[in-house]
């Protein structure tokens, strides 16, 4: 055997510096965790492959990068509606997530972990609490993950600690398919002086850092009342963009946030339905793309967002910016293609390896069915996978050369035993008569 995985007759899309890519009638070779060649059908004989999969009629496509995500959080799912982001922090979340034990944050990583599968998405920035818990879950259903376990700044040298030992237990785990990220919670949570210790601890340790930034234009206000600078200039001025930055969210970032965040190259994770849920507004996607800043669509928690479903961004972002705009030639097919594939590698600083269907690349690619009554005729590919497409579509994942999913069939996660485990905890975790809190949000 020559190949480990042949995967026969597929349409290729292939996202990169060029534009989208996208070739009829391939077949996609596979060794190990690489892909070796994309090439014509017909050219190799399958009994060289010990694997093969048939791809007729489907289109076969980088995985989707998830850049922001509270995978456990899918444990609150529909559990905090039509509040204010003050309400929702202060009265919902952060009382229940007081609720939460390590095996609760264990049992929510694996339900995210099938669902992130079921969808299409090949890796996950994730952000949260007791991150040995998911990182095993994420290891053991055979997802790539960048994880960064949140810190507050409320015990600062405990928190550096911990973050430094989950590192030495994490960073570059199972076959490098996990990678640490410090994990400071927001600059309107984090003391400043915590943030300049994050960014010292972040350069001593060679780790990004990855934090949630200028959500609302109150958050901005307050920084320039307090600090006489936007909370973007602050993670600057704390140093944080001295080392691989992502941050979540930057929605008001102004002219001068976006010249900073492309100058020091920081990577920006778009939730736009977090944002519209919240009323939170709008984030300048396109003028931050045109400065030359990877801008990676998240799903961010299901709290906020209800589903793991990375699709829906992608058409969200392109419909937000054709309608912020007025401009129906805004944020084209192609940009928003990118964005959940190649532009998410590059906002993880992964773009050497991930995020296209390339030789040389690692085979973490998702098959999608392009045969249901919402998607045919198929008159141009692109349009298909950014409007048309639903991730219930996916028909088969695979991440480092391993096969995650196949015609729908979850290989490595038994379903009905995530599922039975977490609905034995939900009706626990949302309870919030307890009056205990996490953290409180001030917007002011
Ligand atoms: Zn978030």
């Amino acid at each position: 055997m020559i190949y480990d995985l042949l995967i026969q007759q597929v349409t290729v899309v292939d996202p990169g510096p060029e534009g989208v890519m996208v070739r009829a009638e391939q077949d996609v070779l596979i060794q190990g965790s690489r892909i070796v060649a994309v090439q014509p059908t017909g050219q190799v004989d399958p009994t060289s492959a010990a694997r093969v999969i048939r791809g007729e009629g489907m289109v076969a496509m980088p995985g989707l990068i998830n850049t922001h995500a509270h995978a456990a959080m899918v444990l609150f799912r529909g559990s905090a509606e039509d509040v204010p982001i003050e309400e929702w922090f202060n009265d919902y979340i952060w009382a229940m997530e007081t609720n939460l034990t390590p095996e609760d944050i264990y049992w929510g990583a694996m339900l995210a972990a099938a669902e992130m599968i079921e969808s299409g998405i090949t890796t996950v920035a994730d952000h949260y609490f007791e991150m040995d818990r998911v990182a095993e879950a994420f290891v053991a259903a055979g997802l790539r993950a960048h994880l960064a376990w949140a810190m507050f700044g409320q015990n600062p040298r405990e928190e550096l600690d911990r973050t430094a030992a989950f590192a030495a237990r994490w960073h570059g785990a199972a076959e490098d398919r996990i990678r640490v990220w410090m994990g400071p919670h927001a600059p309107y949570t984090c003391p400043y002086e915590f943030l300049q210790e994050v960014a010292r601890e972040a350069r001593r340790l060679g780790l990004g850092v990855h934090i949630h930034v200028s959500e609302t234009t109150e958050q901005v206000q307050t920084s320039l009342q307090r600090y006489s600078v936007t909370p973007i200039q602050l993670l600057e001025r704390a140093g944080l963009m001295g080392g691989p930055l992502l941050c979540a969210h930057a929605a008001h970032a102004t002219s001068e946030d976006i010249a900073l965040m492309a100058a020091h190259r920081v990577g920006v994770a778009h939730c736009p339905k977090t944002f519209l849920k919240l009323a939170a507004g709008i984030a300048p996607v396109i003028a931050m793309r045109q400065a030359g800043i990877p801008v990676g669509l998240g799903t961010d928690g299901v709290a906020s967002n209800n589903t793991l479903d990375l699709w829906e961004q992608m058409r969200l972002t392109a419909l937000l910016q054709k309608h912020e705009r007025r401009d129906a030639r805004a944020l084209p097919l192609h940009e928003a293609l990118t964005m959940a594939t190649w532009d998410g590698a590059r906002a993880l600083g992964e773009e050497e390896r991930l995020g296209r269907l390339a030789p040389g690349y690692l085979a973490d690619l998702i098959l999608v069915r392009l045969d249901g009554a919402h998607v045919q005729p198929v008159h141009r590919v692109e349009a298909a996978l950014v409007y048309a497409v639903r991730a219930s579509d996916v028909d088969t994942v695979i991440v480092n050369g391993k096969v995650l999913m196949e015609g729908r069939r979850l290989l490595t996660l038994d379903k009905d035993e995530i599922l039975r485990q977490v609905r034995a905890r939900a009706d626990r975790l949302i309870q919030r008569a307890h009056g205990r809190r996490l953290q409180t949000y001030r917007s002011q």
